[in-house]
């Protein structure tokens, strides 16, 4: 069958549940990684024909993609800050937000990294990207990240090797951590923060699929995460270090009261992309 006609099947069948748009950004997602082939291979090469194997496999995938199964998960690997990733279900599929976040590390570090090697730490690294990242535009910096799943840290680790880029990586429950032992100019975290009553905002195929532990958190406590490392960063942040986090839209406010109880200084909260308040920085200077 002609490529350029299963592609017309495929997205008409996947047309009932995502928009045609994105039907379409799949099809073309899945051609690269299963054909090395681009959109202009295609529009250049109209007679390019899929076997029966081929259209086999493209079938079970459509089929997956239809229980709304992350694509990223089907292919394994997603792109942020410009770097490749593996993803499996025991990793969250990093977003755009959390781009947003890596992006303003940088913006306040990539001068300050060269008179001074910064000591990084991110807390519940996951796939690893907010690590892999700061540490691949960072490079004298020494980059450390703790995740409690032993699981993510083996794909964390993958990831490192894949991006070229050295960090320590530490299997610690960081609720259950007194002391990091270690002074850091740089925490950085996306924790889990979405509580339990948002979970019908949250979209089936992210339910269904990611791991709930990198995502939920009580609602009586849902702050929990920010609180403990609020406490460690007050011991563990050098003199002048920063401390960056990826926050639920909806606590801003109670984030800023958290962090100003806690002595800390020069609070900032920024949106993200869609508006919503999503990320904060502050430190304890004087
Ligand atoms: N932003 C993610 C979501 O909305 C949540 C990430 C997190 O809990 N840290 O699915």
């Amino acid at each position: 069958m002609k490529i350029k006609e299963y592609r017309t099947q495929f997205i008409d069948a996947l047309t009932p549940i995502y928009d045609p748009g994105e039907a379409e950004s799949f099809f073309y997602l899945i051609l690269e990684e299963k054909k090395q082939l681009k959109r202009i291979d295609l529009a250049l090469h109209l007679d390019l024909v899929f076997s029966d194997e081929e259209i086999l496999i493209w079938n079970s995938i459509l089929e997956q993609l239809l229980k709304e199964i992350p694509v990223q998960y089907l292919l394994g690997k997603t792109s942020f800050y410009g770097l490749d990733f593996e993803v499996n279900e025991n990793v969250l599929i990093p977003r755009p937000e959390t781009e947003e976040l890596v992006e303003w590390v940088l913006s306040n570090n990539l001068i300050i990294q060269k008179s001074k090697n910064l000591k990084i730490l991110d807390i519940g690294t996951g796939s690893g990207c907010i690590a892999i990242s700061l540490a691949k535009n960072l490079q004298n910096a020494q980059v450390f990240a703790i995740d409690v799943s032993e699981k993510a840290l083996v794909t964390a680790q993958k990831n490192a090797k894949i991006n070229a880029v050295k960090v320590t990586f530490i299997n610690q429950n960081i609720l259950e951590t007194e002391d990091l032992r270690q002074q850091f100019d740089i925490i950085v975290s996306n924790p889990p923060y979405v509580r339990n009553l948002e979970k019908e905002e949250i979209k089936k195929n992210v339910l269904d699929n990611e791991p709930h532990m990198a995502l939920f958190v009580e609602d009586n406590d849902a702050l929990i995460f920010y609180k403990k490392i609020a406490e460690l960063a007050q011991k563990n942040l050098s003199e002048d270090g920063q401390l960056y986090f990826e926050i639920n839209q909806y606590l801003g406010k109670e984030m800023i009261d958290l962090l100003e109880k806690m002595n800390f200084k020069n609070i900032e909260l920024r949106k993200d992309i869609y508006g919503n308040d999503r990320m904060m920085k502050a430190d304890l200077s004087l």
